[in-house]
């Protein structure tokens, strides 16, 4: 098949091929010179050819090279330049470009084609001997490193002796003759290095720069890139084959004044504001921009310098944005006053701007309603409601290092170095970072304290990382520079010390730690945010419900659109100092009237939350949980603990120890949990739906129109759940006729789908449940096998190796997993067709596991608070 795609005046081959076959820059490269823009013409060797030389043992296909001779000869004629002329020579760029945008990883090659002859002939056609001799040695000394892979620094002592001997100390300070002497130097260097002259034929200088792109492609640093994108789920650049390779004429934007180069976004990519978002140099070549040694120029400025060029690259913004129908981000040469185009792709932008970008894309008439849904990447909604440091602040402030953006947001404080400094200090009104060098359960107190926190140690999934995601805080984890000492409360980064009373501020969604105070915004939850979110709920089937077990987060909740609580675990409430008490006398009863006892000044506790959650939720459904954790988990560890919970509940050290021991299990989270806790301590059901009961009741006096939906955990067989609901309805009666209640209550009972057994039999189970809600984070464990909890010690090998695409805790494993999920939804329907059948597991807020939601026919998926916007974005996409 073809191997290379011509682009130029003469004709364009590769517009119809897909961005695999030519990478991205190809595509876009023929697609410019397609619609008219100014670009150098050139050819795009595809990516195909790449796996074919890694299949052929590092070696070039046949017939490859023939192609692109007579791709050159194209070129020669077209431009009226031959290869290696001695008065006007061409010469070419070689650049890779995979499917998917690898920055900096792969090899690039500039002014090849230069040799003895032809850059004598280009000192003659631009009439710039000092030009075309700095060229050659930077062919030379690109050449040398990248095809030949010789150490740069040979070639920096050969420049450091010709510095020397001109008595001059920058690179442009050497006159014409000092670089012909340097050229003659890097040969010699050259030679050295290789045992070969330097290639003085451009087609064989090709040919090695082109297995030399195709090497950069298994290069270590490429290989890493690609695993740790993989990793962070870009799945698509784990099946790509290989890079293509772009050659294409160059142009100099170094060629003096009426030269320049310059990179930008046809819009802000911070902000979204439809205003060019660019920087410039004069008289430099695009690695310069780059490199960061002379500071570039903003393109507002472009048109004082050179005011036709500045309004051609205005009007191919708008051709750009017309013909793509989104922001691109470009580079661009000029070369004489000559504006090329050398690159446009869709430009990276975060939450906030692709909104606007969305919206603003809309009203222009550039894009509909449905492809706004689509255009903005659901998970970056994120960005949109949490706080973010203003654009311009950010852009200033003094970056001390980067550690994992483990949970968007940005926080700005004291640093605080213990959990209970932190506690404190926040009740004292300060705001601080917790800084740890990693956080443990016991740190929970003073992480939810503080604004932000940061880890020197652990990973994307470590305790901190996780549970700030959860509340929606900021953290920064593993940022390995930061060393801690706890003792003297200072931390040292790269040399720079700070103690409790310095302010740093951290940005979760880059991960960068910022010294001082770097100036925050609140999220605006209306304008175009509030315009893309009615769009997409004119698009979604799904309806979206939140887990919440407090009145403030359902009030958050629904002020993020949430359509009722798929799962309050009931659990959460017994924690809290005044109530723990209760429950641990609960557990240590030894016989059901003590139990009873304890659980009836638990009774108004629960009662008090549920009317807060009901009024909260009002309208809407409130799908409760009854209690699910084994009991062993609401007692204290620890020597000091137990005797401190002795003490307060007024028994001996040792009646705890036993009992803690009694309670001991080998495999808890397949013990004496959920559903099972019911039938040997049904006393527990009853209260708990005692005070669902109540808490409804006292509702419906105050005409607030509670829905309250009773679930029943850890179902495996029909049996339990035809046993348990006898139990509820009975209690419902019980406690309305206590009550004296005639009027109607909306109480249904339901079950959680979490066991593989339940879902095997799930028209069974449907006889006696009114709803079902898979409890996808138990059906992974039990259907994997892999405890929930200890899943660190192997899952980043299993991702490592490919065994699993990505973590299945996190985004629903869809042939296994997804499929028992598939069956549940089809056997429960097939003995109840209205059944409603809901997701309350994490993945209820991932937009891969929405998407499947949707296509299997679940009426709602549930998740946290801050998940539920991009829940419903994901599934109004689902459906589009
Ligand atoms: C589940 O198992 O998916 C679930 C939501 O319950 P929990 O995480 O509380 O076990
Ligand atoms: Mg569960």
């Amino acid at each position: 098949s073809k191997m290379v795609y011509y682009f130029g005046k003469t004709k364009t081959e590769g517009r119809k091929e897909s961005k695999t076959l030519l990478g991205g820059k190809g595509l876009n490269l023929a697609e410019m010179t397609a619609i008219g823009l100014p670009v150098p013409p050139g050819f795009t060797i595809t990516t195909e050819v790449c796996d074919g030389y890694y299949k052929a043992g590092k070696k070039l296909p046949k017939g490859l090279m023939d192609e692109v001779n007579a791709a050159v000869k194209t070129l020669e004629k077209e431009l009226k330049k031959p290869f290696g002329d001695d008065s006007n020579p061409l010469l070419v760029s070689v650049r890779s470009g995979a499917a998917v945008s690898m920055p900096g990883m792969m090899n690039t090659i500039l002014n090849l084609g230069l040799n003895d002859v032809s850059t004598a002939g280009l000192a003659k056609a631009t009439k710039n001997e000092r030009f075309a001799y700095d060229a050659y040695r930077r062919l030379i000394n690109m050449y040398g490193d990248v095809v030949m892979g010789l150490e740069h620094h040979m070639f920096e002592e050969a420049f450091d002796k010709v510095k020397k001997k001109y008595k001059v100390t920058e690179d442009t300070e050497v006159p014409a003759e000092g670089l012909k002497e340097l050229c003659e130097a890097y040969k010699a260097v050259y030679k050295k290095g290789t045992g070969e002259d330097f290639p003085q034929d451009p087609v064989h200088q090709l040919q090695l720069a082109i297995e030399a792109v195709f090497g950069s492609w298994n290069a270590d640093r490429a290989i890493s890139y690609r695993r740790i994108e993989s990793a962070k789920g870009n799945t698509l650049i784990g099946s790509l084959v290989g890079t293509a390779v772009n050659v294409q004429a160059m142009v100099y934007g170094n060629m003096g004044d009426d030269s320049g180069t310059g990179v930008g976004f046809t819009r802000d990519p911070n902000t979204g504001q439809n205003k060019f978002y660019g920087e410039f140099l004069i008289n430099a070549q695009g690695e310069d921009v780059v490199a960061g040694i002379r500071t570039p120029q903003p393109v507002s400025e472009m048109g004082k310098w050179d005011k036709a060029a500045h309004k051609e690259l205005m009007e191919i913004k708008k051709t750009l944005e017309d013909h793509y129908t989104d922001m691109q981000d470009i580079e661009f040469t000029i070369e004489k006053g000559k504006l090329y185009m050398l690159q446009t792709r869709t430009g990276k932008r975060n939450g906030i701007a692709a909104v606007k970008i969305a919206c603003d894309m809309v009203k222009e008439g550039l894009i509909t309603e449905k492809e706004a849904v689509m255009r903005v990447p659901a998970s970056d909604l994120t960005h949109c409601l949490l706080p973010s440091f203003k654009p311009t602040a950010r852009n200033a402030a003094d970056v001390l290092c980067r550690g994992l953006n483990a949970s968007p947001g940005a926080a700005v404080g004291k640093l605080a170095f213990t959990a209970n400094d932190a506690r404190a200090r926040f009740e004292a009104g300060e705001n601080v970072i917790l800084v740890r060098r990693e956080t443990s359960p016991e740190d929970v107190e003073g992480m939810s304290a503080a604004v932000g926190i940061l880890t020197s140690t652990g990973g994307a999934t470590s305790h901190a990382a996780v549970v700030a995601r959860g509340w929606g805080k900021c953290c920064v984890a593993g940022a390995s520079e930061v060393v801690i000492n706890e003792k003297t409360k200072k931390i040292t980064v790269n040399g720079r010390t700070f103690g409790e009373k310095d302010i740093i501020s951290l940005d979760g969604t880059t991960g960068e730690v910022m010294a001082g105070e770097v100036e925050t915004q609140e999220p605006k939850l209306s304008g175009d945010f509030a315009k893309l979110m009615t769009w997409a709920d004119k698009y979604r089937r799904l309806a979206i419900r939140t887990n919440a077990d407090s009145p403030a987060d359902s009030k958050r909740a629904r002020e993020f659109g949430a359509e009722g609580i798929g799962l309050c675990r009931t659990e959460h409430m017994f924690f809290e100092a005044d109530r723990i008490i209760h429950m641990r006398s609960m557990i240590l009863a030894e016989t059901e009237k003590d139990r009873r006892t304890a659980l009836k000044k638990l009774l108004p506790f629960q009662r008090k939350d549920f009317e807060g959650i009901f009024k909260a939720m009002a309208g809407l459904p409130v799908t409760v949980r009854l209690l699910d954790p084994p009991l062993h988990e609401f007692l204290p560890h620890g020597d000091a603990a137990q005797k401190d919970m002795a003490k307060e509940l007024g028994v001996k050290v040792a009646e705890i120890k036993s009992r803690s021991e009694v309670l001991h299990e080998s495999n808890p989270m397949l013990g004496h949990r959920g559903c099972r806790l019911s039938v040997t301590y049904p006393e527990i059901l009853e209260m708990q739906v005692q005070a669902i009961v109540e808490a409804a009741i006292s509702c419906a006096k105050k005409k607030i129109d509670a829905k309250p939906e009773i679930m029943i955990p850890l179902v495996g067989t029909a049996a339990e759940l035809r046993i348990l609901r006898e139990k509820v309805l009975e209690t419902i009666e019980t406690t309305k006729q206590a009550k004296k209640f005639t009027g109607k209550l909306d109480i249904s009972v339901g079950t959680m789908i979490e066991i593989p057994r339940a879902c095997l039999t799930a028209n069974e189970v449907a006889e006696y449940a009114d709803f079902f809600s898979f409890g996808t984070n138990d059906l992974t464990q039990m259907t994997f096998g892999y405890s929930r909890d200890d899943v660190g010690g192997f899952l980043p090998d299993y991702i490592e190796h490919k065994i699993v695409p990505v973590d299945p805790f996190q985004s629903l494993d869809t042939s296994g997993v997804g499929q028992l999920v598939a069956m549940g939804v089809e056997k429960g329907r097939s003995t109840k067709p209205k059944l409603k059948v809901g997701i309350c597991g994490e993945h209820g807020g991932d937009p891969a596991s929405i998407d499947f939601c949707d296509s299997v026919g679940l009426d709602y998926v549930s998740c946290s608070p801050f998940r539920v916007p991009i829940a419903r974005l994901a599934a109004a996409q689902a459906t589009l």
